[in-house]
């Protein structure tokens, strides 16, 4: 099991983690990405993406 961060003072809502994470995990909602419904795969594929370096992930 994966637990994702948004650092929201860094994330500017570009979208970029949402059209990458294959779970559809990752969500953009109101300028800003969020946790949706489903389960992270621990890929770390938002992590290398973001632009902003705004995600962590860690696996508990
Ligand atoms: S890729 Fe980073 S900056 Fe862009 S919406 Fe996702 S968390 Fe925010
Ligand atoms: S680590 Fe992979 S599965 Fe988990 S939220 Fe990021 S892109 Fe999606």
């Amino acid at each position: 099991m994966y637990l994702v961060t948004i650092d929201t003072d860094r994330c500017d809502g570009c979208g970029t983690c949402e059209t990458s994470c294959p779970a559809q995990y990752l969500v953009v909602s109101d300028g800003k990405a969020d946790i949706g419904d489903g389960e992270c795969m621990g890929c770390e594929s938002c992590v290398s993406i973001c632009p902003q370096e705004a995600i962590s992930l860690q696996e508990l």
